[in-house]
């Protein structure tokens, strides 16, 4: 079998992320402007938010991050978002996951004004999703949709299997694969057959969060799989796939880094950027 075509996120995020800040740059006025709220101190989260703050920086975005105390209580974060909800300056609001226990994701989630909620996480965003109407998705799954086209992946009529019911990855993945005609099977921790399952994809999306979780026996000959898990291990960053397994087996395929990871970034920039223009449209 023939090397795998690699699925460069990187290289295609540079470029998305080149095109974003030309577009900005072409328009006179009030740039795009993200708003990004972190609660208490977690680590990764200051690291997911410094380089969210560094892309927006580049791109001609105008960030600004809102620190929280972890002890914060739920009716004073939601003060906050209306306040940004009504801001004018601000296009794109994103509370940073994940929040502390006394503080409900779901309830965050529904007080973002949808046109600014630039994470897709709002009802009314996930509904426009699943009835095929436009609106703003959730970053990994959008940016991995427009990397399948980048790179001429043919999804009208494919197979294609998504493991991982997530709100964030799995079940926007699905959604936006059947509304480009793919034939969707959506597996979890119940599915009883998941080898046999993932082995008839021609499209195989993980996200699991379990290193190497997918092998050779899920991959059917010639599939494009796409690994969407970060997992710390002791060898460093790993996917959800046994890259060195798979690659003998599949057409195409992301590494682990460099391939979803840089995508989310990338798109938020996307949805951010668009939620902007839709704005500046209506005003
Ligand atoms: P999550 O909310 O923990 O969901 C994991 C999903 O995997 C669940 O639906 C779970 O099923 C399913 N699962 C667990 N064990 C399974 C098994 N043995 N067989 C089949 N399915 C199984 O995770 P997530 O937020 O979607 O993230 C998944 C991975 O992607 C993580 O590694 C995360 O770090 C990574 N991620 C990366 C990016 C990026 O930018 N690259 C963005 C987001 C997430 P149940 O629903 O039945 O429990």
């Amino acid at each position: 079998m023939s090397e795998p075509v690699i699925l460069s996120g990187k290289k295609f995020a540079a470029e998305v992320r080149k095109g974003l800040a030309r577009e900005v740059e072409a328009v006179t006025g009030r740039p795009p402007g993200l708003a990004v709220i972190i609660v208490g101190e977690d680590p990764a989260s200051e690291v997911y938010v410094s380089m969210k703050e560094k892309a927006c920086r580049r791109a001609g975005i105008s960030s600004r991050v809102i620190r929280l105390d972890g002890g914060v209580t739920q009716e004073e974060l939601l003060e906050r978002i209306e306040g940004l909800n009504s801001d004018p300056s601000v296009d794109g609001i994103l509370c940073q996951l994940p929040l502390p226990d006394h503080i409900s994701a779901d309830t965050v989630a529904s007080a973002v004004l949808p046109g600014k909620d630039v994470d897709g996480f709002h009802p009314v965003n996930v509904g426009r999703l699943w009835r095929g109407e436009d609106g703003l998705f959730p970053c990994t799954p959008v940016g991995i949709m427009a990397m399948l086209d980048h790179y001429g992946i043919e999804m009208d009529g494919a197979r294609a299997v998504v493991v991982g019911r997530s709100n964030i990855v799995g079940k926007p993945m699905a959604a936006l694969l059947l509304q480009r005609h793919c034939t969707v099977t959506l597996a979890h921790s119940h599915t009883g057959d998941l080898r046999d399952l993932c082995g008839r994809a021609d499209i195989l999306v993980a996200a699991v969060g379990r290193p190497r979780f997918i092998t050779a026996e899920h991959v059917k000959t010639g599939a494009v799989v796409i690994d969407v898990g970060i997992s710390r291990t002791e060898q460093g960053l790993c996917g959800d796939v046994d890259f060195e397994a798979v690659s003998g087996k599949a057409g195409a395929i992301t590494p682990v880094p460099g391939g979803v990871g840089p995508l989310t970034i990338a798109f938020l920039l996307g949805n951010t950027v668009k939620a902007w223009k839709a704005r500046r449209a209506t005003s």
